[in-house]
């Protein structure tokens, strides 16, 4: 086992995902390549949803958090599952229609949707819409009316909390483009608002606190911040939210280094903090929602690339570069996160060995990682890095018109493509001559 269950190495020294030996899936579908171990996936939201009816009730919904990894064949797998979605802009919601998921299950967020957007949630028959300001209220509330419908939304609030100083803050994460300010004075104003049009009908609060949270303490903070909200709510205007939607974010082991989490036991611990919460704030338990994306997905994928250069500059550091970068794994040149990496044809041979992993692209910033510990790397070699499956293929770009790798997906020893490699003429498709 390397850092998780579902990588370990075979007989012949290779690395293996799902008991699929990755040199053989390097060889059949080229490189760069992310592969996704789509039993991880399946178990993941098994845990969630076991959990969260076992913990909150029969009502209870996990959302898989789409943004962190979107294609069709993943919300078919989500909706087998029995988990809603999320969605933040028109082109996931086009991609969960095209995988028929069940329009109801999906809860439609962003800090800016355009008229369009509300215009095709509505006509998609969207579940739940999260509205995140005065003007996109007023403009569902126009469509909606326009369209004859009223629809079912949640506020996005602001409760005002840094997760990784386990503390309120109650100025801090206020300053933000996402959610409606509790502070402020707006939350309730907009909850108000809400209350008095006829296009919507307002079944509760959302809020998101952050990502890769490994505490709970800021889930605590954030359910009592959101309870004494809706106590605040039903006072001043007699409406008691029957809805609690608190986001996602619930961390992923990427490295030695980082602690793992136990989602199951995450969720329970989180169901109790809800129910003090409540009966502290004397407000009716509400239907808690959860909005997992990347520990769903996170740690079922793994990247493939084929070594080229391996430049080793004395005094200085040695640079391995694969033939992607970061056009499939912009995160390291985002903020500097952490992957394991490994080299996959001689992955029981010690990793004594550090490096650079550098892309093919025309920037010094293209880096997968800097001081990474590998097996003595030599041109040709697969190069894996774990835990690739979200925030990879979801953020891919074509820069330096480096075609989009596929998506193969394993499962019961069988590998099939979810997302075909781009071509050259994928990449010309759009371009007028
Ligand atoms: C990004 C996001 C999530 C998922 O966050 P993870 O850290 O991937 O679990 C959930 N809800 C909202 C509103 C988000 O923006």
């Amino acid at each position: 086992m390397i850092l998780y269950p579902h990588f370990d190495t075979n007989a012949a020294g290779h690395l293996t995902v799902g008991g699929m030996d990755t040199v053989a899936l390097a060889r059949e579908f080229g490189t760069p390549a992310y592969i996704l171990d789509e039993n991880v996936i399946r178990q993941n939201c098994r845990t969630y949803l076991s959990a969260a009816r076992a913990h909150f009730g029969e009502n209870a919904l996990p959302l898989y958090a789409s943004k962190a990894l979107s294609f069709t064949g993943i919300y078919r797998i989500v909706a087998e599952e029995g988990l809603g979605i999320d969605c933040v802009s028109g082109g996931e919601l086009y991609t969960a229609k095209n995988a028929d998921f069940p329009a109801e299950r999906i809860y439609f967020h962003g800090n800016n949707k355009t008229d369009a957007d509300l215009r095709q949630a509505l006509l998609m028959g969207v579940g739940t819409i999260v509205v995140d300001g005065m003007e996109e209220l007023e403009a569902l509330d126009a469509i909606a009316r326009e369209l004859g419908k009223t629809q079912k939304i949640l506020l996005r609030i602001t409760p005002g909390i840094d997760p990784h100083t386990h503390r309120a803050i109650m100025t801090g994460n206020v300053d933000s483009k996402f959610g409606n300010a509790i502070v402020t004075g707006q939350a309730l104003a907009i909850t108000k608002k809400a209350l008095s049009l006829g296009g919507v009908v307002l079944a509760g609060f959302h809020c998101h606190i952050g990502s890769q949270i490994f505490d709970i303490e800021p889930f605590r903070d954030a359910a009592d911040i959101m309870l004494k909200f809706i106590a605040d709510v039903k006072a001043a205007t007699n409406f008691e939210a029957t809805e609690l939607n608190l986001g996602g974010g619930l961390g992923v082991r990427y490295t030695e280094d980082d602690r793992g989490i136990d989602y199951a036991d995450a969720i329970a611990k989180i169901a109790e903090i809800v129910r003090e919460g409540a009966k502290k704030s004397g407000v009716a338990m509400p239907r808690v929602i959860l909005e997992p994306g990347r520990s769903l997905v996170a740690a079922a994928g793994v990247t493939l690339y084929t070594v080229g250069s391996v430049k080793e500059i004395p005094g200085f550091r040695n640079y391995v570069s694969v033939d992607g970068g970061m056009p499939d794994n912009p995160r390291y040149a985002l903020y500097g996160s952490q992957y394991t990496a490994l080299i996959a044809n001689r992955a029981n041979d010690p990793k004594d060995y550090r490096a650079t992993v550098a892309g093919r692209c025309c920037e010094s910033g293209d880096l997968i990682g800097e001081g990474m510990a590998l097996q003595a790397p030599r041109r040709g070699d697969i190069l894996a890095v774990l835990c690739t499956g979200a925030y990879n293929y979801s953020m891919a770009s074509n820069y330096n018109r480096l075609p989009r790798a596929p998506i193969v997906l394993v499962k019961d020893g069988k590998a099939k493509i979810a997302v075909r490699r781009e071509s050259y003429e994928d990449l010309v498709r759009c371009d007028q001559k």
